[in-house]
């Protein structure tokens, strides 16, 4: 990743080599066989440098626990990039649709009844061909073997007497000691050119009723109560449970349109 490169530079670490060399000293010095939690598992795929930096305290914030308190798997990968490319995925492109997702949907739904603000609980009497739930399995079951766990976010949004606050869409905060982990500045997302802007800042915090769950937490617990719930999803006919709340899995939104394509898929066979 671009920023990881220059937060070494920053560290006068200068060449492309020397950094690789130095996470690869790190990595073989700090190397645990089985890892034993988050704050190992990172260490032995970047070093401890750059876990320090860019790891640690976002992590943290993210899950309101401390790396030596989460699980090692939740941190499968860490690709390393060095360039100066600083897009946060490598995939070639990237961006979301012209006109944003709104301007999509509304053409996906396009003559179609659609009914907002209704919880999935009033509509249980309809008649229906087949339904994609789209909602949290656990609620659908009525929480019956307990409540899965998740993450969620709180927005504080602003409008800002400037045209340009950041410069870019998304700034990520890594440090422990800022309480959001990250500034989303809406309008460069579509180059707008605005007198004003608004912005987001993100406090992620733990769900609990009322709120709208967002990350599921895979820890050996919830997946172990997801496949409870899972079971009993397979035993229903024409009901299906789609996407991240519905699958108890994190998606970005490639993967949930990948899975949803599966879905049909599977259903139409
Ligand atoms: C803060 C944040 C930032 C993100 N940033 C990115 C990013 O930069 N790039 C990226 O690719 N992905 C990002 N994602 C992930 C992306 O938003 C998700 O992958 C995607 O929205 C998942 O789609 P979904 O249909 O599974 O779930 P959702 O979009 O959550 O849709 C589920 C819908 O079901 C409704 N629902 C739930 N229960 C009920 C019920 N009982 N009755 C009626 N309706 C119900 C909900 O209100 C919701 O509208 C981000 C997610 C969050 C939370």
């Amino acid at each position: 990743m671009c920023f990881k490169l220059l937060s070494l530079q920053n560290c006068k670490r200068t060449s492309y080599q020397e950094a690789k060399q130095i996470i690869e000293n790190q990595k073989k010095e700090f190397y645990k066989e089985n890892p034993e939690n988050l704050e190992e598992q990172a260490i032995n795929l970047v070093g401890k440098d750059v876990y320090q930096k860019l790891i640690k305290g976002y992590t943290e914030k993210q899950w309101g626990r401390d790396c030596k308190d989460l699980p090692p798997f939740i941190i499968k990968r860490l690709p390393l990039r060095f360039t100066y490319d600083n897009n946060y995925f490598n995939d070639r492109y990237q961006g979301i649709p012209i006109g944003g997702y709104n301007q999509l949907i509304d053409k996906l739904l396009e003559g179609t009844d659609v009914l907002l603000n209704t919880p999935f609980e009033n509509l249980k009497d309809v008649e229906y061909d087949k339904i994609i739930y789209t909602g949290a399995i656990d609620e659908f079951f009525k929480f019956k073997y307990g409540k899965l766990e998740y993450r969620t976010v709180k927005f504080e949004n602003s409008i800002l007497d400037t045209d340009n606050y950041q410069g870019n869409a998304v700034v990520n905060y890594t440090e422990r000691d800022v309480p959001y982990t990250r500034i989303i500045e809406h309008k460069h997302f579509e180059f707008g050119k605005q007198p004003k802007t608004v912005i987001s800042k993100e406090y992620p915090i733990e769900w609990k009723e009322g709120l709208e769950p967002y990350y599921p937490i895979n820890d050996d617990r919830n997946n172990q109560l997801y496949e409870k719930y899972r079971n009993e999803a397979d035993k229903l006919k024409n009901i299906y449970f789609g996407g991240r709340l519905g699958q108890y899995k994190y998606y970005d939104m490639d993967k949930t349109i990948e899975a949803a394509l599966n879905l049909i898929n599977e259903i139409e066979k």
